[in-house]
């Protein structure tokens, strides 16, 4: 019963930890505390922090226009650069209609 368990757990644990290098929930409060943004989704990490992470997401900002949009993207860049450098971050600018409260893709 014990052994079976944790057999199952063994091998569920390699995906679990590989997958992501810094909890979604993490990155999204982050992401979200930048003004300007709506919504963040899609969150995804590689690698190990302080070594060198791969982070993407989904972004949806509140201002329509590329100027201004391309501005928040930096902000959110910078403050991830801030905390979890070095990193490499791919931010995709989606329209408000994209909004979505799926943190992770499934
Ligand atoms: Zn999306």
């Amino acid at each position: 019963m014990l052994r079976s368990g944790w057999q199952v757990l063994r091998r569920s644990l390699p995906q679990l930890v590989d997958e992501m290098a810094i909890a979604p929930e993490e990155i999204h409060q982050l992401v979200l505390s930048v003004a300007g943004v709506l919504n963040c989704h899609d969150v995804a990490s590689r690698g190990v922090v302080g070594q060198q992470v791969f982070i993407e997401m989904h972004l949806i900002v509140s201002p329509s226009n590329v100027v201004e949009a391309h501005a928040v993207t930096e902000a959110v860049e910078a403050l991830l650069h801030e905390r979890y450098a070095p990193a490499r971050i791919v931010i995709h600018v989606e329209p408000p209609e994209y909004h979505s409260d799926r943190l992770t893709y499934s």
